[in-house]
């Protein structure tokens, strides 16, 4: 995500940008480069187009939801040379752009550079991709995903098993994980869910599914199965039939209440 220059700097900026009319013969394109701002947020990016109205409708549509006089609109030759290359987010901040680090969350600017003793070189980035302070806080983020993937992956590999043992003729599909950090900073489950069709469904696949969050149910460390109402009575049936064969049946007709409880931060698994 792109942010605005500070006020300090877009002042510094705009004066000492000259009214360029022509593009540098280096540059293969009709096109140049705008710095467009929507003034209320002050968020913004640059935009290549061939001309100031033609850029800032663009700007208006990406960044004002369309609202032409919301945007400002002003030249960026500095940015002519990056045409159709993805302008270098460290070019960017070294015009006076800051931006949001997507790993520790940082605003980078040069101040945050200097503090810091990086270079510009240091940000990775371009305008349209993720921006981060470094390449180590690129990784940081990289291995936060890949264990929260994991994690979820297993849980809903988990899930599925539930499912399987329930309803040994079903073909659960993973529908949906999330995990959270608790206060140490531990990664944990916050919620799971694996859907499947059983016969005679009418409107929406069954579930399984676990919320952490879930604080007004009476047992909230069960999972519950769920179906669309329209449904009960097929899924019902469903559940009752040739139970006895299916491991963990209680015998019970229509029930469908499972104990598995997701209990602990990590399966062990
Ligand atoms: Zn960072």
């Amino acid at each position: 995500m792109t942010l605005p220059p500070s006020e300090d700097r877009a002042v510094a900026a705009d004066a000492a940008e000259p009214e360029v009319s022509a593009v540098p013969a280096s540059i293969p394109s009709a096109l140049k480069a705008y710095a467009v701002l929507e003034e209320f947020e002050n968020t913004g990016g640059i935009v290549y187009a061939k001309s100031a109205i033609e850029a800032r409708r663009i700007g208006a549509n990406e960044y004002a939801d369309g609202d032409f006089s919301a945007v400002s609109c002003k030249r960026a030759p500095w940015a002519d040379r990056y045409i159709g290359k993805g302008l270098p987010i460290h070019i960017m901040v070294e015009n006076g752009w800051h931006f949001d680090c997507q790993g520790c969350g940082r605003r980078i600017d040069s101040d945050y550079l200097w503090e810091t003793d990086r270079q510009p070189e240091d940000i990775v980035g371009h305008q349209h991709s993720a921006c981060y302070c470094d390449a180590v806080c690129e990784a940081r983020e990289t291995l936060d995903r890949a264990e929260r993937k994991r994690l979820e992956n297993r849980w809903l590999r988990r899930f599925a098993k539930i499912v399987k043992r329930r309803f040994p003729d079903a073909a659960p599909t993973h529908r949906h994980a999330y995990c959270e950090r608790d206060a140490n900073g531990r990664l944990r489950i916050g919620q799971v869910s694996v859907e499947f069709d059983f016969p005679g469904r009418q409107y929406s696949l069954a579930q399984l599914r676990w919320d952490r969050d879930s604080s007004w149910k009476a047992d909230s460390r069960k999972p519950s199965w769920s179906c669309s109402s329209g449904d009960r009575e097929a899924f019902e049936a469903y559940a009752a039939q040739g139970i006895e064969a299916r491991q963990g049946g209680d015998g019970e007709a229509g029930s469908v209440h499972e104990s598995p409880v997701p209990n602990g931060d990590a399966p062990n698994d």
